[in-house]
């Protein structure tokens, strides 16, 4: 009936995630509310953890992207769970390690790091920056050497695979400002600079070839194309390379329109493929990493909203406001996302109403999403969209100087706060006269 399998009804016929009933949850921690589940959070990391040990063997690991959902709770359950972790900004690296997540399985990506951000990175002595381009080689050998120390690397390279996904988060073709183009040589060269920096050990190649992608041809496929590389690395270098990071990007169910590759099958299907390739190119088959975020915390969060305003434009649209918005869920106003809402009440019956869920910000473009089935709803229902774990607090504003909705995890029949609700004091923190 829902689209993530921890969602269910009580006998009261209430909504529930992780068992507990989400009217609890409202009167406790008022709305907006984001609810992440956290036994649903663990399963996911333990799937692809499982898998990767199973099918590649102990050597690889599955690098948690912290941009799908961050604060130090997450870190602290991706480091509980043997987990690695992708960051991207100072920010995330600071909340890693104010979690005392482990430094060395630590990954920082970005096509524009800040020269602060490096040197954090490498006092840090996080496992490898993700170089993205050549001045940001020149700079870290030179950061690093002036630290006495060897730093671990990997390549951002494009493959340019098509994953047949939307444009807006694409990001493995040529024309993206992401790394290095394999075609034109870039690349190769970028490779062949990387191995002569002094102060540098070039782990593996990365490449991530977008997001929310529903097969696993493309990832075959780009991993044929990078071990491609590497066999002419071999080759024309006299190196082999030791890893592979294949990125992230596996989809997830935000409709019933969506069906998932399991991830087991994924990594299972992707491991042999790498293994079939080296056979043939007679390379050793390197480490492999893979970095999801969506499909940890996507479909382990829900939020919950109190429905406002109900406009009814004869003919037209039925306009259902709620508490929220954009502020809290940006997806639709960035890519068009698509989601499914639940009222909360009466949970199981059926979504016969067609209606547009919009927020509260001043803006047209402040919805939650067009042509929702939902049930009939009035002012002061509550109600649930669900699979917003990911980029969805992560992406969240303060625009209209609205604060930030709370973060509560459940687990195992109870539920605590993990970020605090931001006050109308926090919203002038940093104001000056
Ligand atoms: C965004 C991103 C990921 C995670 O993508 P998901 O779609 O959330 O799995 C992984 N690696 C890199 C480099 C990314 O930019």
């Amino acid at each position: 009936m829902f689209v993530s399998d921890n969602i269910d009804v009580n006998a009261k016929g209430n909504l529930t995630i992780g068992g507990i009933d989400c009217t609890e949850l409202a009167e406790k921690y008022g709305t907006p509310l984001y609810v992440m589940d956290e036994d649903l959070l663990r399963k996911n990391c333990r799937r692809y953890k499982s898998a990767l040990d199973n099918f590649c063997g102990g050597n690889g690991l599955v690098l948690y992207a912290s941009k799908s959902f961050c604060c130090k709770a997450m870190c602290k359950i991706a480091a509980e769970e043997g987990f690695g972790l992708d960051v991207v900004s100072e920010g995330e690296l600071f909340t890693a390690l104010s979690a005392n997540f482990p430094a060395e399985r630590i990954v920082f990506h970005g096509n524009n790091k800040k020269y602060s951000e490096l040197v954090f990175a490498v006092n840090s002595n996080i496992g490898a920056v993700v170089v993205d381009n050549l001045s940001e080689l020149e700079t870290l050998n030179g950061i690093a050497e002036a630290a006495g120390k060897n730093v671990g690397i990997m390549l951002r390279i494009k493959p340019g695979v098509d994953a047949h996904t939307h444009d807006f988060i694409m990001t493995g073709q040529i024309d993206s400002k992401f790394g290095f183009a394999l075609e034109t040589g870039e690349a190769f060269e970028a490779i062949k600079a990387a191995l002569s920096c002094k102060h540098l050990t070039l782990k593996s190649l990365h490449c991530h070839i977008g997001s929310q992608i529903f097969e696993v041809d493309p990832y075959e496929y780009a991993s044929a194309i990078m071990l491609g590389l590497m066999k002419k690395v071999k080759d024309e270098l006299g190196t082999e390379i030791p890893g592979l990071n294949l990125g992230g990007g596996f989809g997830i169910k935000y409709t019933q329109n969506n069906t998932p590759v399991d991830y087991e099958k994924h990594i299972e299907c992707v491991a042999n493929a790498v293994k079939n390739e080296c056979a043939k190119l007679g390379l050793n088959v390197p480490k492999l990493y893979f970095e999801p975020g969506r499909s940890i915390s996507g479909p382990a969060g829900i939020t919950l909203y109190t429905v406002g305003a109900v406009k009814e434009i004869p003919s037209i649209r039925t306009y259902v406001s709620i508490d929220g918005g954009m502020t809290d869920n940006p997806r639709y106003a960035l890519y068009g996302a698509q989601y499914e809402i639940s009222a909360v009440k009466n949970a199981a019956s059926p979504r016969s109403k067609t209606v547009t869920v919009a927020g509260k910000c001043c803006e047209s473009g402040d919805l939650i999403g067009k042509d929702m089935q939902l049930q009939e709803v009035k002012p002061g229902d509550l109600v649930a969209v669900f699979a917003t774990g990911a980029y969805n607090y992560s992406m969240s504003s303060n625009y209209n100087r609205i604060p930030r909705p709370p973060v509560v995890m459940v687990s195992g029949g109870s539920s605590r706060v993990v970020v605090k609700g931001e006050t109308l004091e926090d919203v002038i923190r940093n104001d000056l006269d």
